[in-house]
């Protein structure tokens, strides 16, 4: 349909981005789908739902010069093929009309560039200026231009990189992932939601801990959770140290991946031990000691969520009671439990305790921090 209306209205279109990437990697079918038309995006839009069966509504967004519609469980949006120029200020682009290699000039990744032609005249033509198709085989995330224009241009790429190298278990191209590190303060220009979002979907791939040594390894981690970051580092006193906390909690939320989708577990498992290093002590008679982190971990997690703007809701609520309970693990599985404290959370936790032993199982089963850091090197 699509096909025929470009061709009734005499301008050129093409299917990009994600869909022809996910297409191509037969990540199964995609709801969204981007059209990009060398002409008006919106009149193509127009002219596509003339001609379905049910004439589904188009919704226009003006100032973006795009619209949308919804057929068949798709979302699919039109835009008119652009030319963007960058502000130092803003992730904002100035936009005017362009080609379609504009266009393509304008995406992140060269992934994400791909473009399939749906003219009758071409149709099919894969549409690929910067080898995406081999990057996609070779499973390398790579920009199309200079790796310090397009992060500095839009730091939440930055992010972005790292998102689609943990969905799609690919690596980051070397001279990209020293772009990053060298643009990260430019993280300030982008709001926190955006990059929640990125880190809810690192949260929920496979592995997520692939996605969180990479956001340590390049410093965006330290600037949206120091306190995260705050865990890596063993001290030494008198001969006795303790375990690596950071490496041990990517382990836990891989662990605990591997038995929940939730969302919010998998944010209770990445914070279970965020009140350890502002409670670190080391007492000569018992060594190294993290009392009381599960109260200060708790009110933590209800400060890091209002500033990364995340819902104060019964969301937050779960996550903190999560990070109050998970604490004690062996503690929860022992029936002859004398912490009161502790045996008055367990009896509290209610609804919680299945999520609560799956968080624990993940705990107890981490065995080797050390080991976990290697391999993520
Ligand atoms: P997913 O649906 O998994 O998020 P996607 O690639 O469809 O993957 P979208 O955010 O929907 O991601 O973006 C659609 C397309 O728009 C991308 O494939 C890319 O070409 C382009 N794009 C999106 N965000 C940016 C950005 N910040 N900078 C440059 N291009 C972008």
């Amino acid at each position: 349909v699509i096909s025929e209306a470009a061709d009734e209205l005499s301008v050129d279109a093409y299917v990009i981005g994600g869909y022809v990437r996910d297409h191509i990697l037969e990540r199964g079918e995609p709801k969204d789908i981007d059209i990009v038309a060398v002409g008006s995006g919106i009149e193509l839009a127009k002219k596509v739902s003339e001609k379905l069966p049910n004439k589904p509504k188009v919704q226009v967004f003006k100032n973006f010069g795009t619209a949308m519609l919804r057929a068949d469980d798709h979302e699919i949006e039109f835009v008119g093929a652009r030319k963007e120029s960058y502000r130092k200020d803003s992730r904002k682009p100035i936009v005017e009309d362009g080609t379609l290699e504009d266009d393509q000039n304008r995406r992140d990744f060269t992934i994400n560039a791909l473009a399939l032609k749906l003219n009758k005249d071409g149709f099919g033509d894969l549409l690929d200026p910067f080898n995406g198709y081999e990057d996609l085989n070779k499973k390398v995330i790579r920009t199309p231009l200079d790796p310090d224009i397009t992060y500095s241009d839009d730091p939440l790429r930055m992010y972005r990189a790292i998102r689609f190298a943990t969905q799609l278990n690919f690596i980051i191209e070397a001279e990209s992932l020293k772009a990053i590190k060298r643009n990260r303060d430019r993280i300030k220009i982008i709001s926190k939601e955006r990059i929640v979002d990125e880190l809810n979907k690192i949260l929920l791939s496979e592995k997520p801990s692939k996605g969180f040594a990479l956001l340590y390894k390049t410093g965006l981690l330290k600037k949206i959770l120091p306190e995260l970051t705050a865990l890596q580092g063993i001290d030494e006193v008198e001969g006795q140290k303790h375990k690596d906390n950071f490496w041990h909690t990517l382990e836990v939320v891989d662990n605990i991946s591997e038995n929940t989708d939730d969302l919010w577990l998998r944010w209770a498992a990445l914070l279970h031990d965020i009140g350890k290093a502002p409670t670190k002590k080391f007492h000569k008679k018992i060594g190294w000691t993290f009392h009381g982190h599960e109260f200060v971990g708790a009110k933590m997690v209800y400060k890091l969520f209002k500033r990364l703007r995340l819902p104060l809701n019964e969301k937050m609520k779960f996550v903190q009671k999560m990070v109050l309970l998970s604490s004690r693990p062996i503690a929860i599985a022992d029936e002859n439990v004398t912490d009161s404290a502790v045996r008055r959370l367990v009896f509290d936790a209610g609804d919680n305790i299945e999520d609560l032993m799956t968080l624990c199982e993940a705990d107890i089963t981490t065995k080797n921090p050390k080991r976990f850091k290697k391999y993520h090197n």
